[in-house]
């Protein structure tokens, strides 16, 4: 994050608005991917299983989505699914709207489908494209989304590889090195990160690291920088992701990011992940780079989660006087 963001987020939380928002933009996918969290039955917890939910579509969705945005005017909006391609024809709406006023959006897709042509001249519009792993198990898990297709569905566009690490990752040699030289390679990449998985508490996943697991792909990642320009993983991170808050109070990410579900007004909690996620292997990039910089100590001496915790309750309490 540039000091000018840091500044525009921290303006945010002084006066009571949330930094970022998070969508879930439809119920729906295509995918059965094992270990998505979105359709566990623990994931919206009361508010009901992700299908069960109402799916707005056409004028209704883009009007819905943008009464949102304009409410809680974020720096960033996330969107997320569900599959948002299934939404195409509304993002083709959204997507501009958003861009014209002035606020950056990041979309996750599995490029099941082709990502449309116009999105490429979208201002602030990063594509996100989710990868689990090499070619075999990347099918297994994430078939209709294949290589194949993304490769096809990428055509023409600048995108990021996002990989979630999971335990069928580990203990092969070389595997971290030959994901990153296959996508490093591709035109159309311009970041490839990781994630690590991040179960529920007690949770018994297939996909679950042991901690020894994650060391080790850390310290095999951090070598790896130097390869591959591409790669994105800076220090602060790799701090994050060896120390991971230890609760949503403790997660700066959490706390700077509202989410919502496909039915646009139930809010996901604690975080993005929803259900009781386990925050201490928590392999979220985005809570792990804010941990970094909130344990970092402002002039060597106070924390800057302290000034955030400080920031956070003066904009509570002005966004409570504001509505009085
Ligand atoms: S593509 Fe995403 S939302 Fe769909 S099943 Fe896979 S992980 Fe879940
Ligand atoms: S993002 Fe990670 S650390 Fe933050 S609340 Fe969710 S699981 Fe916990």
């Amino acid at each position: 994050m540039k000091n000018a963001e840091v500044f525009k987020a921290w303006g945010r939380i002084l006066t009571g608005y949330y930094p970022s928002i998070s969508i879930e933009i439809t119920r729906e996918c295509p995918l059965r991917c094992p270990g998505c969290y979105a359709y566990e039955p623990e994931h919206l917890g009361e508010v009901g299983p992700l299908r069960s939910l109402v799916d707005h579509s056409g004028d209704e969705l883009i009007d819905r989505f943008l009464d949102l945005v304009r409410r809680y005017r974020p720096l960033v909006v996330f969107i997320v699914g569900g599959e948002p391609l299934v939404k195409f024809r509304e993002l083709n709406v959204l997507l501009p709207r958003i861009s014209d006023m002035g606020i950056g959006v990041q979309l996750v897709t599995s490029a099941v489908r082709p990502i449309p042509r116009a999105w490429a001249r979208i201002k602030d519009l990063r594509v996100v494209v989710s990868v689990d792993g090499l070619q075999p198990e990347h099918d297994e898990r994430r078939k209709p989304a294949t290589y194949e297709r993304i490769l096809q569905n990428i055509d023409g566009h600048r995108i990021n590889v996002h990989c979630t690490v999971t335990r069928q990752m580990v203990g092969r040699e070389g595997y971290f090195h030959d994901f990153l030289s296959f996508w490093s390679a591709r035109p159309e990449v311009k970041k490839v990160w990781f994630s690590f998985f991040t179960p529920q508490l007690g949770g018994k996943d297939k996909e679950n690291l042991s901690s020894e697991d994650r060391e080790n792909v850390l310290r095999e990642l951090v070598d790896l920088r130097r390869a591959f320009p591409k790669f994105y993983l800076p220090d602060t991170v790799v701090e994050g992701y060896r120390k991971p808050p230890q609760s949503p109070d403790d997660c700066i990410f959490a706390r700077t990011t509202l989410s919502f579900t496909a039915d646009l007004k139930s809010k996901i909690t604690p975080c993005q992940f929803g259900g009781k996620p386990d925050c201490a292997q928590c392999g979220c990039m985005a809570s792990a780079g804010l941990k970094a910089v909130g344990d970092h100590r402002l002039l060597g001496v106070v924390p800057l989660r302290v000034l955030y915790n400080a920031s956070d309750a003066i904009g509570k309490a002005t966004a409570k006087i504001k509505t009085f």
